[in-house]
């Protein structure tokens, strides 16, 4: 039987960089889901897909194929047998990701594939609804968040140190609009799960939150 690790939490609660170190420290496979629905939102954009009309997303569904692969121990993301890691990351990509998530026929099409990657073996999987909806029994939940201000100021020095220009206030501002649309959507909002543990990485390093996420996981086990 295989074991799964449920990550959900907030933009910018660093979910993927502690999801990815968790899983290399017990052997497990990590599965960005983000980077589903970035190239679900990809196909659209390729597609011309009238993304406002629900019924068009719907109808073109059945042409995409999303699948994930493991090359030299990172996850590469394909669609329609393509490599899309780089593509994935823009901004535009993010943005359609985003607004087409909310489409119920879109997220059930991607849980599918994330319920199979589980069923078969050991994975961390992070996103905004692993443990509420993709996998409600997985032996461990996290809910991983930080405060607004803490995420604001990361994102702000990450954008510095690759030489972006960058405005805090307008940072901080994005992350609480993006919170309240996953929230407070209709279909999976964001939520932690009643049985997830809360980790708030505020006033903790990388290494205190995957240490401790580690030691659960060993508890569980
Ligand atoms: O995590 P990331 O920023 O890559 O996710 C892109 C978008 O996909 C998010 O804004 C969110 O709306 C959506 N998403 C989702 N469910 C998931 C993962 C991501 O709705 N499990």
């Amino acid at each position: 039987m295989s074991f799964q690790i449920a990550i959900d939490g907030p933009a910018g609660a660093g979910k993927s960089t502690v999801a990815k170190r968790v899983a290399a420290a017990l052997g497990f496979i990590y599965v960005d889901t983000g980077a589903m629905y970035r190239a679900m939102g990809l196909y659209f954009l390729d597609r011309g897909v009238d993304t406002d009309d629900e019924e068009s997303v719907n109808a073109s569904l059945d042409g995409a194929e999303v699948t994930l692969d493991i090359i030299d121990g990172n996850q590469v993301v394909f669609l329609n047998g393509q490599d899309v890691n780089g593509r994935i990351r823009t901004e535009e990509a993010g943005m359609m990701a985003s607004k087409t998530s909310a489409y119920a026929k879109n997220r059930q099409k991607l849980v599918d594939t994330q319920q199979k990657i589980a069923a078969t073996q050991n994975v961390v999987m992070d996103g905004r609804d692993i443990g509420t909806v993709v996998l409600p029994d997985a032996p461990l939940k996290i809910y991983l968040t930080a405060s607004v201000q803490t995420r604001a100021d990361r994102r702000y020095k990450e954008l510095i140190a690759k030489g972006q220009e960058a405005d805090l206030a307008a940072i901080a501002r994005d992350i609480e609009q993006r919170d309240y649309q996953d929230m407070h959507r209709e279909n999976s909002p964001l939520r932690r799960a009643d049985d997830a543990i809360l980790v708030d990485s505020s006033d903790m390093d990388i290494d205190e939150v995957v240490n401790t996420i580690v030691t659960y996981a060993k508890e569980k086990m």
